[in-house]
């Protein structure tokens, strides 16, 4: 696969999605770095970005229930490069109806290479670090010869 370099802007727009048992530790994170999220655009599925909103007095774009098609709307919107980083606070200890749902947006954030956190840790180190306001440069699928080769 060809791949071309493109880069994540100063600004990022960032996807917060929680599991039911994870919400209340994605919340608290939220309210801790709220100061650091403020510089950027916030995107969340149904529940999770009206619980933050609610929090943090922050604005987030609030998707469908992750259920009812949240997590594909999130993933539509990294394979269109509109997302530039994912957090999503899982739970490893509840199994979740919309598995397949949860397994595609992780599979997306992979193929688009963005920057992901999946615990709170993590999501520490990523919002802490020195590249969250400046520019990236990453390497992403080069669409234009896939769809090029597949055409021929
Ligand atoms: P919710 O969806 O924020 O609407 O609960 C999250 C999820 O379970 O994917």
């Amino acid at each position: 696969m060809k791949t071309i370099t493109k880069e994540l802007p100063e600004t990022k727009h960032i996807a917060l999605v929680a599991h039911d048992g994870k919400k209340q530790t994605l919340e608290n994170w939220c309210v801790k770095h709220k100061y650091l999220l403020a510089d950027h655009k916030l995107y969340g599925t149904g529940t999770t970005g009206n619980l933050i909103e609610k929090a943090t007095d922050l604005p987030v774009e609030k998707l469908l229930s992750g259920p009812m098609g949240g997590d594909q709307q999130l993933g539509a919107k990294i394979a269109e490069h509109e997302i530039h980083i994912l957090i999503f606070f899982w739970d490893p200890l509840a199994s979740q109806p919309h598995d397949p749902d949860i397994k595609a947006l992780l599979r997306l954030a992979a193929v688009w290479n963005i920057p992901v956190a999946c615990t709170e840790s993590s999501a520490d180190m990523l919002l802490t670090s020195s590249l969250m306001t400046s520019k990236i440069s990453r390497e992403i699928p080069d669409y234009h010869s896939y769809l090029a080769t597949r055409l021929n």
